[in-house]
């Protein structure tokens, strides 16, 4: 991320939950960029915007308390997109019955590839280990699987000696 997110530019946190990728991205777009981010509960929109406090970073976020499948009511066509998080599953530490889930978590990625800049990523981290997450990764994979590689470059980054189910990381670039 850090290499393709500058200062000055316009990022979103898709699933905010306890705000560390928000603090993170806050502090790669500084003062003078942006950071949307998104989350349903309440519960994350409070605990985010207290790291934020924390780090002096909140003048620099906009937290919606949405659904990142809103994204597109929110995040204009012609406001470019450099960046994109989504950390899937439940908020740790939280309601592990509250999940991302495939239709929803597919209606944001295709809103933001649609105003994703040439270069623009979109790094989605896919758990599949608790109830729901297995369906979302297979919809997510199936999904960027079958992106047309003359305008995107997919990778999938995943552990292949850990027990139970690791995460694995897909990157989305536009070309
Ligand atoms: N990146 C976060 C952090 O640094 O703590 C962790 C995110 S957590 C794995 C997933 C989050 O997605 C939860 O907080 C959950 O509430 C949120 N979520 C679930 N469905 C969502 C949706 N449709 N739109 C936005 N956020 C959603």
């Amino acid at each position: 991320m850090n290499q393709v997110v500058n200062p000055g530019d316009h990022v979103i946190d898709a699933t905010v939950g306890n705000g560390h990728d928000t603090v993170y991205l806050a502090k790669l777009v500084g003062t003078t960029g942006h950071v949307d981010g998104f989350d349903i509960q309440p519960a994350a929109i409070k605990a985010t915007t207290s790291a934020l406090d924390k780090a002096a970073l909140s003048h620099q976020v906009t937290l919606w308390q949405m659904g990142h499948e809103h994204l597109a009511d929110k995040i204009a066509t012609d406001q470019p997109i450099k960046c994109a998080v989504f950390n899937l599953g439940y908020l740790p530490g939280g309601d592990k019955q509250i999940i991302t889930k495939p239709t929803t978590t597919l209606t944001a990625v295709k809103a933001i590839q649609e105003r994703l800049v040439t270069n623009g990523l979109i790094i989605l981290l896919v758990y599949a280990g608790h109830p729901g997450g297995a369906t979302e990764a297979q919809a997510v994979l199936d999904y960027a699987t079958n992106l047309d590689q003359h305008q995107f470059q997919v990778l999938q980054y995943q552990f292949i000696n850990q027990v139970h189910v690791p995460p694995y990381l897909l990157a989305i670039q536009k070309r």
